[in-house]
């Protein structure tokens, strides 16, 4: 079997940029270079007419109207707006947001940012599988809350939250309604008007655009959602965002857009079949591996997997062949195991030894057959070196052993 290395797996931290989109940006460079918001000549409008078509590609990828669009630097960038921009608009509505305890570093720094201003922010734990209810947050909702943010999709285990119905929750309760929707954009069907959400976050890097790009949907009817910018400047996105606009970068973002869009069925099934194949194989070639998240509320091409008795380091150290993420942040210093596997009640140890594997566009079977014997292979071999795992063969409950302290 001959399979080209590295392999790439981890199209949720980004993807290449799908050659048709490459195309359609390369004229915005060095042709038509105009600037948007130049009204006095062709240059500008040609750009202006790219940009408006880009919203219009992106915003139907939602339901959304094209004016609900605010385009931005990114995710990250949509995330601080809305909830900062929300929370300084309403400051006389109430004090308090509502958010989930494994939402990505964008979302929970920006709430930090307003508890250290003096606001009020409750986390909801998740249950084992990661999900939250619609209850749990209608019950933290109080007079006082002005905003409630869900992620749409789990960055690091794929885990889909019930966003319909705590959208209509928000609703009912007429609480604006946020969503990072970065990891379901464009891979799964988004309704922002039959789900109730009042705001959404995306970006152009994870659905083959390119980085640097995003955007908020911001509702302009039932209600009409207003919020305080964070970037002030020439008023561009209706005063939402002001700067001179990325229009290759922009253009890239709505073809991106438009692909995903009308590929999302045909694609969504490839992917989860290939997805699928990586599961079940590494549940026949491995014992003891354990699934982390929901088999049943997930995106298509997340798997995120546990390997219980080995560590974690070893085995990325003897993957260096598959790009891929785990348990352990190990890009600071620190070995901080995930928060969202801690999250969903898992230990150190197994959080420790969790991958996450994620198959995109350009993942084939023969890439994911080549993972899985490898990670076989190495598994064992890893597990051949370690006295537990010794232990567990001969049947020794490691739970009931009093190991002594040095
Ligand atoms: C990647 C990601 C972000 C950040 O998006 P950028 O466009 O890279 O700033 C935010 N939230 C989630 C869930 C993500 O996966």
């Amino acid at each position: 079997m001959t399979v080209k290395t590295p392999i790439y797996l981890d199209y949720a931290a980004t993807c290449p940029v799908d050659q048709r989109v490459v195309d359609q940006m390369v004229p915005f460079f060095t042709q038509a270079y105009g600037n948007a918001a130049s009204r006095t000549h062709a240059f500008g409008w040609t750009a202006e007419e790219a940009v408006e078509r880009a919203r219009e590609q992106v915003a139907q990828t939602i339901g959304a109207e094209p004016k609900e669009l605010t385009f931005t630097s990114g995710a990250t960038e949509s995330n601080n707006l809305a909830i900062k921009g929300i929370a300084e608009y309403l400051h006389e509505q109430g004090d308090h947001v509502i958010t989930v305890v494994t939402e990505h570093k964008a979302v929970l720094d920006t709430c930090k940012h307003l508890e250290r201003q003096g606001k009020r922010v409750t986390y909801l734990p998740v249950d084992a599988q990661g999900l939250v209810t619609a209850q749990q947050v209608a019950d933290a909702i109080t007079d006082e809350t002005v905003l409630v943010s869900v992620m749409f999709a789990n960055n690091e285990t794929g885990v889909i939250q019930p966003i319909a119905e705590i959208g209509k929750v928000c609703h009912d309760r007429k609480v604006l309604f946020h969503t990072d929707a970065v990891q379901a954009f464009g891979k799964v069907p988004i309704d922002v008007q039959a789900m109730n959400i009042d705001l959404l976050s995306m970006s152009a890097h994870k659905i083959y655009g390119p980085k640097g790009v995003g955007g908020l949907y911001v509702r302009r009817r039932k209600p009409r959602v207003r919020l305080a910018p964070q970037i002030h400047g020439g008023g561009h996105e209706r005063g939402n965002r002001s700067g001179t606009l990325n229009v290759p970068a922009i253009v890239g973002f709505g073809a991106a857009a438009e692909i995903a869009r009308q590929g999302m069925g045909e694609e969504s099934v490839r992917i989860a079949a290939l997805r699928n194949r990586l599961r079940d194989r590494l549940r026949e070639e491995v014992q003891h591996v354990t699934l982390n998240g929901s088999e049943e509320h997930v995106l298509p091409g997340t798997l995120n997997m546990s390997f219980s008795y080995i560590e974690g380091e070893s085995l990325l150290m003897a993957l260096k062949d598959v790009a891929l993420s785990s348990g352990s942040a190990c890009t600071s210093a620190s070995l901080e195991p995930s928060y969202v596997l801690r999250a969903m009640g898992l230990d150190d140890e197994l959080a420790h030894s969790s991958l996450r594997m994620t198959i995109g566009r350009f993942t084939t079977q023969e890439e994911v057959d080549y993972v899985v014997e490898l990670i076989g292979k190495h598994v064992t071999r890893l597990r051949d070196m370690s006295p537990l795992w010794e232990m567990v063969q001969e049947g020794i409950d490691l739970n009931s052993i009093q190991w002594t302290a040095h």
